[in-house]
């Protein structure tokens, strides 16, 4: 990684533009460590002792950290400098940023545009060249949409690659840990320290990657699959798939071998994950109850309390998943949703096991649109099908990157590879040579 000289002063005049840092700090790392002084920013969702963290709601607004998440411990071993908590959608709900009890967050190529979300904060930091790197985490694409919204790279590993001890849960069989960075091979040594079994999280797993170097390793024949219902998607934007169609012709003109796949199931992602998301979030977000954790709006009786708080506390989308959570969980719906969603969720398993067999990665625009302007999108469903390509790699825990490919109208625009599950390091070769 290369030196990046921090400058805070410079820092805090652009955030005033960008309102993506909600926190500045100085946490050193291991003065012995190899990236000595390197500075980086965290998600706000994320737990770093000396710091707060809020989540960007207004329930946690005066929580500080009890501890330090082990990802982040692990930067700061190597010498990681932290100089800054990020801004996001509350609880991580969200794709545009604009769902933050602190004010929305401005793409620093236009200040009109989102960033997207929900880690539009780390994102932003990034392209406005504030760090070098930022922290984000990654539950439907929450790392990979605004990385591609802001012309960065954007990096989610392999499930269980990365400890989610610390990371606040939105839902867990989706969370992950995940980078944004400026190239490949940054977010690459990021995830490689960040990496590897946590007693802490029992989901972990006991990997031992060196992804630093094996990046460098020249790719074999690189086979890659493209979904023939990217080519099918209603509402999808037809600048965005003639980018992308260029972009394939450049890829194959290098060698790269490309052909398209049938994955049948991949146009239910977003409903499926309309249905396991909210029903995770909502048992997850049962422990904000007013009795341990910061906000408590204190009422005659214990359910007015709750009641209070929980109104106070929560915006409007968080209240959305909540109520949508509860519905699909509830014993008379359970079977109707919750359970089909499950099940779907394998059959798209199925999917994409049948491609990697015969292919190295599956290959897709990572967002269906340019960024909007703040504002202008106006439903939530809207919102929810931006994610439509990003949400599988959560679905089947695989490996998923956004490198940035082009301009659309001096707007950045972002391809999206997903490999199988541990085969990160061949992944972010294909992607270091697409770059
Ligand atoms: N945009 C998706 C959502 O709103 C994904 C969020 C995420 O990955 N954290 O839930």
């Amino acid at each position: 990684m290369k030196e990046f000289k921090y400058d805070a002063e410079k820092a805090k005049k652009i955030n005033e533009k960008i309102n993506a840092v909600l926190e500045f700090t100085e946490i050193e790392g291991n003065k012995e460590g190899k990236y000595h002084n390197t500075p980086f920013m965290v998600k706000d969702n994320i737990q770093v002792l000396e710091t707060k963290m809020t989540s960007a709601s207004k329930i946690l607004e005066n929580y500080n950290s009890t501890y330090t998440a082990t990802a982040i411990q692990k930067l700061l071993n190597e010498g990681f400098k932290i100089v800054g908590k990020t801004n996001l959608d509350e609880f991580a709900m969200g794709g545009s940023n604009e769902n933050s009890a602190f004010g929305p967050v401005k793409n620093p190529w236009d200040l009109e545009r989102i960033p997207g979300g929900s880690s539009g904060g780390s994102a932003a930091v990034v392209a406005a060249g504030i760090v070098p790197f930022a922290i984000g985490s990654d539950t439907g694409g929450s790392v990979r949409q605004p990385a591609s919204f802001c012309g960065i790279v954007g990096y989610k590993p392999t499930y269980g690659a990365i400890s989610r001890y610390g990371l606040s849960a939105f839902a867990s069989s989706l969370d992950q840990i995940g980078v944004l960075a400026t190239n490949v091979k940054d977010a690459a040594t990021v995830v490689e320290v960040m990496s590897g079994k946590d007693e802490k999280d029992s989901t972990t797993l006991d990997i031992n990657w060196d992804l630093t170097s094996e990046i460098e390793k020249e790719p074999e024949k690189i086979k890659i699959a493209i979904p023939k219902e990217v080519f099918e998607v209603e509402g999808i934007d037809p600048k965005v798939l003639e980018k992308f169609k260029e972009n394939i012709e450049r890829l194959k003109e290098n060698g790269i071998e490309i052909e398209e796949v049938e994955i049948p199931h991949l146009k239910y992602t977003v409903s499926i994950y309309y249905i396991i998301a909210p029903s995770e979030a909502s048992s997850n977000l049962s422990r904000y109850d007013g009795m341990r954790f910061a906000l408590r709006e204190e009422k005659e009786s214990l359910k007015d309390t709750y009641m209070e708080t929980r109104d106070k506390g929560f915006g409007i989308e968080v209240k959305r998943r909540i109520f949508m959570g509860a519905f699909t969980l509830s014993s008379a719906y359970y079977d109707a949703y919750f359970s089909k969603a499950a099940k779907i969720r394998k059959l798209l398993n199925d999917d994409f096991e049948k491609v990697f067999e015969k292919y190295d990665a599956v290959l897709t625009p990572t967002t269906t649109m340019l960024p909007p302007k703040i504002g202008e999108l106006k439903s939530p469903l809207e919102y929810y099908l931006m994610d439509l390509f990003t949400i599988s790699a959560n679905m089947i825990g695989a490996p998923a990157i956004s490198i940035p490919s082009g301009l659309i109208d001096n707007l950045p625009f972002g391809i999206h590879l997903i490999s199988k599950p541990l085969e990160d390091a061949k992944m972010l070769r294909i992607a270091n040579k697409f770059e």
